[in-house]
């Protein structure tokens, strides 16, 4: 047999004895100076980090994206160029749950993609769903803290959830697409991927034009009934987890059709929607996928912790060719998802080696907690600051993004004016077969049990003007779940049940 190889302190010392604490006298109490002990029970104490405010149950693995299709005349983004392969690795998440929830919950899913180019790294952190609950950042906070524990109570609280919906019409969409069958995926392999914001790509002339992504699933949709996800809940917590380790455990590597919309630059001031609104998407008809390749994850992360948890995405990593838009959520969360990996991770979270680039890199950043980079990335001690006559790294005007031509006066604007938030949400519900609406009606009224009458009724107008069917489907799927009378007058306070007594 091998020798195997000597345990030491994380100072390098070697062991000597890991399984007897040192103590005075056979029964005596143990001495402060086994430090071998307290280093050990301080590790531990030290072995969680603070979990996502939002994301916190994740699952992930390595991949590659491999682009087939030709789009450089959109874009110059290396990774983006035929036949180009790039490593990457992909986090799915739900948004609300802590980190010991159970994965078969009704709830957006995130889909994190970081892309490890030439370029620098590419993160596009999107969700499996292609529109978002809310399109100004200033009502992200409120939103999460509905889906959150109530204060008091530490539930979840469905009355809080309904309300801010029923007050937040913009929400529709996005509420539809969580009650409807696509809510409930059976694993992140059964479901498709959105960038959901529009972004922008550049060309090598410094044309800009506007892009979705889309990541179709090629393992087909698959998605549990409310009754199906609790049986799953009663036998596993983990069935994603199990699900995505074990189909890439077997060989079995899922992959998604990777597709993009070019929108031209100068059709945002035309289109009747806001393109840069997160609530709405962009008509195929109108705006047709272009299929440009294939992501597949096919290698387990070794340890979750390092891989996963430890893995940092955000949307303010793009790579020339690549840019961001006038998306207002978009903008928050360059700040905002950087911000929560400085808090979470700390400051030099881009020196994990999950999430350093493979190419490269050398800035001028230095000192800091856990600056574990060797002080500071130019390559020579003199070139601390820039510019510099040391041979420090510069700039290179070669990348410069072209402008974003936007004008306009600074003001509050009132993004629930003059905004169709029906229409989008009916085009959906019209695609529905008979089948999904009667399963999208009762996933409502499931969710919305105890909830005040007065929101159940400023729900179920909204629902009307999607569709009449849409609001007197919920009313009769009300009734059946408990006992709502569709002309009860609502009373403030009063649940469903009261409100029918
Ligand atoms: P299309 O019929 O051209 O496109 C339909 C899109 O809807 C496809 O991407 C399809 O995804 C998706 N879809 C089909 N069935 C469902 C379902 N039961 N739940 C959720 N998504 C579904 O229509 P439009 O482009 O005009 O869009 C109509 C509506 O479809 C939109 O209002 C939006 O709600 C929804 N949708 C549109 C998307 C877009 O980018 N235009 C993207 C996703 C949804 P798949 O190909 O995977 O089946």
């Amino acid at each position: 047999m091998a020798d195997k190889p000597t345990m030491t302190t994380s100072a390098g010392a070697p062991v000597s004895d890991n399984q007897n604490s040192i103590t005075a006298g056979e029964r005596g109490p143990v001495l402060l100076q086994d430090y071998q002990l307290i280093e050990k029970l301080a590790h531990q104490n030290r072995e969680r980090i603070p979990e996502r405010v939002v994301h916190a149950k994740g699952w992930g693995a390595h991949g590659v994206l491999k682009i087939t299709g030709d789009i450089s005349k959109y874009t110059c983004a290396k990774a983006l160029q035929p036949g180009v392969e790039t490593p990457m690795l992909a986090r799915f998440s739900t948004v609300a749950g802590e980190q010991g929830a159970a994965d078969a919950e009704r709830d957006v899913r995130g889909f994190a993609l970081k892309f490890y180019t030439e370029d620098g790294n590419w993160d596009l952190v999107g969700n499996n769903t292609p529109v978002f609950f809310v399109r100004d950042p200033l009502k992200f906070p409120d939103f999460i803290h509905t889906q959150k524990r109530h204060p008091r109570t530490n539930l979840r609280s469905p009355t809080a959830m309904w309300d801010f919906w029923s007050l937040s019409p913009e929400s529709l969409h996005q509420v539809t697409i969580l009650m409807s069958d696509r809510g409930l995926p059976v694993a992140p392999m059964f479901m498709n991927g959105y960038g959901s914001h529009t972004y922008s790509f550049w060309n090598e002339k410094g044309e800009r034009f506007w892009v979705k992504f889309h990541f179709k699933t090629m393992q087909g949709h698959k998605h549990y009934t409310n009754a199906e996800a609790e049986e799953v809940v009663g036998k596993t917590r983990e069935s994603y987890q199990e699900e995505l380790y074990g189909a890439i455990d077997r060989g079995e590597f899922p992959k998604w059709k990777v597709q993009v919309q070019i929108m031209p630059e100068a059709d945002a001031e035309k289109t009747a929607y806001n393109p840069f609104d997160l609530t709405k998407v962009w008509p195929h008809a109108d705006y047709p996928p272009i299929d440009i390749g294939v992501m597949e994850l096919n290698r387990n992360p070794d340890n979750y912790f390092s891989e996963i948890e430890n893995a940092a995405f955000s949307p303010s990593n793009i790579v020339p060719g690549i840019g961001h838009s006038p998306d207002k959520m978009l903008q928050a969360r360059v700040f905002s998802y950087a911000d929560a990996h400085r808090y979470r991770l700390g400051t030099h979270y881009e020196t994990i080696p999950v999430n350093q680039p493979k190419c490269p890199v050398h800035h001028y950043h230095r000192d800091g907690e856990m600056n574990t980079f060797g002080g500071i990335k130019t390559g020579n001690p003199d070139a601390y600051y820039e510019p510099n006559s040391f041979g420090g790294p510069v700039e290179k005007h070669a990348v410069k993004e072209p402008p974003l031509k936007i004008s306009g006066d600074a003001d509050r604007y009132n993004h629930r004016i003059g905004n169709d938030d029906y229409g989008q949400p009916r085009a959906l519900f019209n695609l529905f077969d008979e089948g999904q609406k009667n399963r999208l009606f009762s996933n409502i009224a499931a969710a919305m049990g105890g909830v005040p009458g007065e929101i159940v009724e400023r729900q179920l107008a909204h629902f009307d003007k999607i569709h009449p069917d849409y609001g007197n489907g919920v009313r009769k799927a009300l009734k059946e779940a408990h006992g709502y009378e569709p002309n009860a007058v609502p009373v403030t306070g009063k649940t469903p049940q009261q409100a029918a007594e």
